[in-house]
């Protein structure tokens, strides 16, 4: 199965390129970003500061560094959209999140991307609508890239529920 939902820690996965929560700023941050970059080490906040920003919606790949020991070649900052009721074009800001960050790691040669559920911690998305741009973004992305393994990562049982829930309805 191309796309695969589990639940576990992103810090933790053996896969070509990992998938961070980051903000515009590339600042560095807490949540799943303070995990990736913990696991990276100071290298990781470095090169995204050499960078220096990227616009919501947006990614920018960077190298692994600490995460390499796990065979992880890449760390994408992906910038999702903050949660402001849903009128100010969240949805196309998330998918476009996952979009270009599937689109680097092909660019990159990965043939496996593991994601976590980006905006969906302190930037508020509510969790079924993310689930839905998420799993749709991802498989109409897959259905031109067939080489390509993703793997999205829930912190926690109960996500992974609403997760797998939304699959269900896009199969339906
Ligand atoms: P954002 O700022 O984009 O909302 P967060 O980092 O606050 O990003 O949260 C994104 C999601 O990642 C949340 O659903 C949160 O529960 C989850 N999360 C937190 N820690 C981990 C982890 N170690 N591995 C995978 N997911 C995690």
């Amino acid at each position: 199965m191309p796309l695969e939902l589990v639940q576990g820690d992103i810090a933790a996965q053996d896969v070509c390129a990992v998938v961070t929560a980051a903000n515009r700023e590339l600042a560095g941050g807490g949540g799943v970003d303070g995990v990736i970059h913990r696991a990276a080490g100071p290298e990781l906040l470095r090169a995204i500061r050499e960078i220096g920003g990227t616009p919501t919606g947006t990614a920018v790949i960077t190298p692994a560094f600490g995460l390499s020991a796990r065979g992880v070649r890449h760390v994408i900052h992906a910038v999702g959209p903050i949660w402001r009721g849903g009128t100010q074009d969240e949805p196309e800001l998330l998918a476009g999140a996952y979009r270009r960050s599937l689109e680097l790691a092909a660019q990159a040669g990965c043939r496996s991307v593991a994601f976590p559920a980006i905006s969906t911690g302190v930037y508020g998305y509510p969790l079924p609508s993310a689930a839905e741009v998420t799993l749709r973004t991802i498989t109409a992305f897959l259905a031109d890239h067939p080489d390509l393994h993703v793997r999205v990562v829930l912190f926690d049982a109960g996500t992974l529920n609403v997760f797998r829930r939304a699959w269900q309805r896009l199969e339906a």
